[in-house]
């Protein structure tokens, strides 16, 4: 699995991760195990998030990594709603507790807060200093929310930018993937897969089959070809969190790229979109 700076020279993260949402709702066992294969497979980038089943998401992977926290790269995300400074400091002392571990590799504020930014990033640095976090980034943040998160925490030292990117969903390519691009912040694209709804199409299909592949292995390359992006799919099945991790093995030339950007326009800038 290839990985790539993340925020910093010296942190490297694999380009594919895992993601968590939703998955409290999914067969406990299949989860855990869907999460230790993907980790085997070097899909060692774990996202998860206070808000994903209050909490019973974080305890599921803090039993999915019990016995391998030192080879994941794990990431929770604060909700909105309790990052004052106070606040984000109790939010991660708690989702410390339920994943069973004494610190984070990132914690993210999960989306804009109507709490003062400078708060949250004041504890994020208080965490850090206590060890207790070892990066910090932000959640669906557009250009001007960047550049206010950058203004108060310095440069260098905002990790990353998760924003929901896929190849039906490209807003991030207009403003927000360049910006981060130039600064060495790390874009994560979240609902890599398109959540529920698969971008699918015939150019996608034809791409995926003349190289024996899947459409989402596909997606995924077109993603992850870009530098500094990575993506993190959820799945709790064994199988596909095995093809998923296949995509990071497949190198798209020019010509598939210019025939499934043309099936899938970036489309116009619209504002940032979220899930
Ligand atoms: P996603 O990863 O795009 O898609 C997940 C869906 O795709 C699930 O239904 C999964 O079902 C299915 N799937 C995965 N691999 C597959 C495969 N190889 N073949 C067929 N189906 C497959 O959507 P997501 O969960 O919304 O996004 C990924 C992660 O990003 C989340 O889990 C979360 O960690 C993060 N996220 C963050 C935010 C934010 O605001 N920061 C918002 C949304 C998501 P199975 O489990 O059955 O495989």
């Amino acid at each position: 699995m290839q990985l790539r700076p993340f925020g910093d020279p010296a942190r490297r993260v694999p380009v594919l991760g895992l993601g968590t949402w939703n998955l409290e709702n999914d067969d406990r066992a299949s989860a855990i195990a869907a999460l230790r294969r993907g980790i085997d497979l070097g899909m060692t980038h774990v996202d998860t998030a206070e808000m994903y089943g209050s909490g019973r998401v974080e305890a599921i992977v803090g039993e999915a990594i019990r016995d391998r926290r030192d080879r994941v790269f794990l990431v929770s995300k604060v909700l909105p709603t309790n990052a004052t400074y106070e606040g984000t400091l109790r939010a991660c002392e708690r989702s410390l507790k339920q994943l069973a571990t004494d610190r984070l590799d990132g914690y993210l504020l999960h989306w804009p807060s109507s709490h003062p930014l400078e708060g949250t990033i004041r504890a994020f640095e208080r965490l850090l200093q206590d060890g207790k976090i070892r990066s910090y980034g932000v959640s669906n943040f557009d250009v001007a929310g960047m550049e206010e998160a950058v203004r108060l925490a310095g440069e260098g030292r905002i990790a990353c930018n998760q924003v929901l990117y896929h190849l039906g969903e490209r807003t991030v390519e207009h403003e927000v993937l360049p910006w981060c691009q130039k600064r060495g912040i790390a874009l994560v694209a979240y609902s890599p897969l398109g959540a529920r709804r698969f971008p699918s199409g015939k150019v996608l299909d034809d791409v995926a089959a003349a190289r024996r592949a899947t459409p989402r292995q596909i997606a995924l390359a077109f993603l992850i070809r870009r530098p500094g992006v990575f993506a993190i799919p959820k799945t709790s099945s064994i199988r596909h969190v095995e093809e998923n991790a296949a995509a990071a093995e497949i190198a798209l030339t020019d010509e598939e790229v210019r025939r499934l950007d043309a099936a899938f326009p970036p489309g116009p800038w619209r504002g940032l979109a979220t899930a």
